[in-house]
């Protein structure tokens, strides 16, 4: 399932930094919000409010595929439609 959080400590980081991941602390990459519909199966898409802000998490051994943090929200790998997942074989341990 996706998670969602309250306001973290570190709010004022996120502003500045809005591409990194919440997860990993690595940065990510932009995503379209056309492709994001696209790959989201339709419950996860209704839980997105500014599809233009969300970045893909390229890191492999981070368990967070999607998110953002102007949403404060985020996605697993396993919320992606299965064709579109891009850590195939990604730890899912959470
Ligand atoms: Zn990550």
């Amino acid at each position: 399932m996706a998670g969602c959080c309250n306001l973290p400590s570190n709010w004022k980081d996120v502003v500045e930094h809005p591409t990194v991941c919440p997860k990993c602390g690595l940065e990510g990459v932009r995503i379209d919000a056309r492709k994001l519909k696209e790959i989201l199966s339709g419950d996860n898409w209704n839980l997105v409010f500014k599809p233009e802000e969300y970045c893909r998490c390229l890191n492999k051994t981070c368990s967070v595929s999607l998110f953002s943090r102007v949403d404060n929200m985020w996605f697993w790998n396993q919320d992606l439609l299965e064709h579109a997942r891009w850590k195939e074989g990604s730890a899912q341990n959470e």
